[in-house]
């Protein structure tokens, strides 16, 4: 390990893989850990370091990726360049006066943060100034930076996916170049601050639009500015119902005046999810229904003995539990799983505190996740029970795993996978590590396209993406997005990228 500067530590020749094992580990040939200045207002020393890096890769002729957690499932965040892990640049940074921001009345709504922070660490800072996110995944524990740049999202069902929530970003492109990228619609600094901070200021609404989704490869994120609400509540009410047909029209059109009874409420909710326990779709239990509803914000008081505000096991608890078992038991344990992990929880809490923080633990998750119109949430459904089915039949390969079903509104963002307004996401949360798994995701995928069915694939997860596919899938926006990228990048497009990057034809 070598000190290069105050707050950059590298390492030569680093095997790299992602938080769950399942993309094959490659040789970094640096890894550089970047830190602020120990003082608050000594994140320009995690700049500085940033820059450092940038350069340093630009000299050595090497290519350079940004990391968070590493949670993506997919290859997007190694290299067998120059990695830079931004874990340590996780600071809310208060650094904004009325004079600096175009509308002095956004000052505390809108809140920069560093790339590196965890969104339930951003969720923390922003519960204390009761505030809060609008949205959020499955979980806390990965970084803002990384969450957004993947087209991360939740089932908050009325709201954009997390990368809609940014109005600007910082990042640090060719030569150490220090950008600030806001649209131009919505400026939100003024130039007298980018100029202050040697920011050079871009306004221009498809560069945020592409900048908000480019899977690391428009320059390393220093920081981004995070639109926040009101701090609010979650009324959550997870139950077990079976895979009915009203609930299954409810899954298709959203349409929470038709009468299908939600637990504790009526009308339509906050949040909104259904996870399927595919082997069990006749059971009266087998399905996960949680649905959110929006109160007042109130923190309540810790719990008596100790025990935790989360409401429940999460997708990926379970499947610490059917770790230990054969593939070819799975089937006939799913369900005793379900009913030992997803007792019905009733839990009113702020929405920074609803939703956990970490990976599940004693296991490695694996997932894939398509996102698609809501109307055709059944027929992708029909197609997916009828492969999990075939599968069995045909390979005897018993998918390890659920099928979840979230909502939310269109991204924004260029090529962020929630192209539909609104989307429903289907994610296949399994365990890592099961041979036949992959195989089985390129069936469905095969079958799904069969059926006519209009999807599009996280770029963080199991995708099995090529040029092809992702040309026809964003079109015009992906030409839009690869001038904006050239725009940033120039002639030194090919420092951010990696072989997963260009293997999707983003970079290449
Ligand atoms: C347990 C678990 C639960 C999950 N739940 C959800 C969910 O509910 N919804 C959902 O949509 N997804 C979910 N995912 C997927 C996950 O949110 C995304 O894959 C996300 O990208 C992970 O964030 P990260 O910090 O780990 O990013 P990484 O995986 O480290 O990086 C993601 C991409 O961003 C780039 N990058 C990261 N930071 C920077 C930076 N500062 N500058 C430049 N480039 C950078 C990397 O190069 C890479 O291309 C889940 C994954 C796991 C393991």
């Amino acid at each position: 390990m070598t000190i290069v500067q105050p707050g950059l530590l590298m390492e030569r020749d680093v095997p790299i893989t992602n938080f769950s094992g399942n993309v094959p580990s490659v040789t970094a040939k640096r890894v550089y850990a970047v830190r602020n200045g120990a003082q608050q207002n000594d994140w320009r020393q995690g700049v500085k370091n940033l820059q450092r890096v940038v350069t340093d890769a630009e000299q050595a002729g090497e290519t350079l990726r940004g990391m968070g957690t590493a949670w993506s499932f997919s290859p997007c965040a190694v290299t067998d360049g120059f990695l830079v892990n931004v874990l340590a640049l996780s600071r809310v940074l208060d650094v904004w006066s009325p004079q600096d921001l175009e509308d002095p009345s956004e000052l505390g709504s809108v809140v920069l943060v560093q790339a590196g922070a965890r969104v339930g660490a951003v969720n923390d800072y922003l519960m204390q100034k009761q505030r809060s996110l609008r949205t959020m995944g499955g979980r806390g524990g990965q970084t803002i930076g990384g969450a957004a740049l993947t087209g991360s999202h939740g089932s908050q069902i009325d709201q954009r996916p997390i990368p809609d929530q940014i109005r600007g970003v910082h990042l640090i492109g060719r030569g150490g170049e220090s950008l600030w990228i806001e649209a131009a619609s919505r400026p939100l600094v003024t130039d007298g601050w980018a100029q202050k901070e040697g920011m050079k200021l871009v306004r221009d609404d498809d560069l945020l639009d592409a900048a908000v989704v480019s899977v690391g490869c428009f320059g390393l994120v220093h920081a981004v500015a995070l639109e926040t609400v009101d701090g609010f509540n979650l009324d959550f009410h997870r139950v077990r119902r079976p895979l009915s047909d009203e609930l299954r029209a409810l899954m298709r059109t959203l349409d929470f005046g038709a009468g299908y009874a939600l637990p504790g409420g009526t009308g339509r909710p906050y949040h909104f999810e259904v996870v399927i326990n595919p082997y069990a779709t006749a059971a009266p239990d087998g399905v996960s229904l949680t649905v959110c509803w929006k109160k007042p914000f109130a923190v309540p008081p810790p719990p008596p003995g100790g025990g935790s505000l989360q409401p429940g096991a999460e997708v990926g608890d379970l499947l610490a539990a059917l770790a230990g078992l054969a593939p070819g038991a799975v089937p006939t344990t799913l369900q005793l799983l379900l009913n030992q992990q997803y007792p019905p929880k009733t839990v009113d809490a702020p929405f920074a505190i609803v939703f956990p923080r970490n990976v599940p633990v004693g296991f490695k998750p694996l997932a894939a996740e398509l996102s698609l119109p809501v109307a055709q949430a059944d027929a992708a459904l029909q197609v997916i029970l009828a492969e999990i089915d075939a599968s069995r039949a045909q390979h005897q390969f018993a998918y390890p795993g659920l099928v979840s079903f979230r909502y939310s509104q269109a991204t924004r963002a260029l090529i962020g996978m929630a192209q539909f307004g609104p989307t429903v996401t289907i994610e296949f949360p399994c365990m890592a590590g099961v041979s036949g798994t992959g195989d089985f995701f390129r069936r469905l995928f095969l079958r799904l396209d069969q059926a006519n069915v209009d999807y599009r694939r996280h770029w963080g997860q199991i995708n099995f993406l090529n040029p092809g596919r992702v040309a026809s899938d964003y079109g015009a926006k992906l030409t839009t997005w690869k001038a904006k990228r050239a725009s940033v990048l120039g002639a030194s497009a090919s420092l951010f990228r990696n072989a997963y990057t260009d293997a999707v034809g983003l970079t290449a």
